[in-house]
């Protein structure tokens, strides 16, 4: 079986730049306002031999009406789907409630979940790790900025390898 991993998060933290870096296409819809990718969008990848399908999902923002919660629907159902689910937040904005809310739901549904914290370019590494530890991950989280390609190849190839 080909594994699975699903890229959930707030809308506009980098879902779709890391879609699009791990299945090196530009399938999915990369924009500069939050919630454009309504739909899961599937995309394979491969990294040393290991093949893998991708799922991007429009977002969960916390409090979702109409448009939303259909965008937030699909998100819970990708994380139904997947083997591995990265939880991605933006180091940028920082640790909000939405974050919060989402790493509630992984824990409470018991799903492999890794914690990715994207947008770290030009950012002091201290500045902002911090509050994010207090999602309660066990482990470290990965440090990447999908935009610059940074960290996304081993961070993928230690998963896969891990999985
Ligand atoms: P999504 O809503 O989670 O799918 O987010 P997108 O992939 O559409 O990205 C939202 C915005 O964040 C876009 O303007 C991206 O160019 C930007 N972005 C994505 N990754 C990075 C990154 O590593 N660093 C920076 N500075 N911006 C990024
Ligand atoms: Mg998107």
């Amino acid at each position: 079986m080909i594994p699975v991993i699903a890229l959930v998060g707030r809308p506009n933290v980098g879902k779709s730049t890391l879609f699009n870096r791990l299945t090196r296409t530009r399938d999915a819809l990369v924009a500069d306002f939050p919630g454009l990718t309504r739909d899961r969008q599937y995309g394979e990848g491969k990294v040393g031999g290991f093949p893998y399908i991708v799922i991007d999902t429009g977002g969960i923002s916390g409090d979702e009406e109409g448009i939303d919660a259909e965008m937030a629907r699909q998100s819970l159902r990708a994380i139904d789907e997947a083997d591995l689910v990265l939880f991605i937040v933006d180091a940028r904005a920082g640790l909000t409630a939405a974050d919060e809310m989402i790493a509630q739901y992984l824990r409470v549904n018991n799903k492999p979940a890794q914690l990715v914290v994207n947008k770290t370019d030009g950012l002091d590494a201290l500045s902002f790790s911090a509050e994010f530890y207090a999602l309660g991950f066990a482990q470290e989280p990965w440090m990447i900025a999908a935009a610059h390609n940074r960290g996304v190849t081993s961070m993928i190839t230690r998963l896969l390898t891990d999985l």
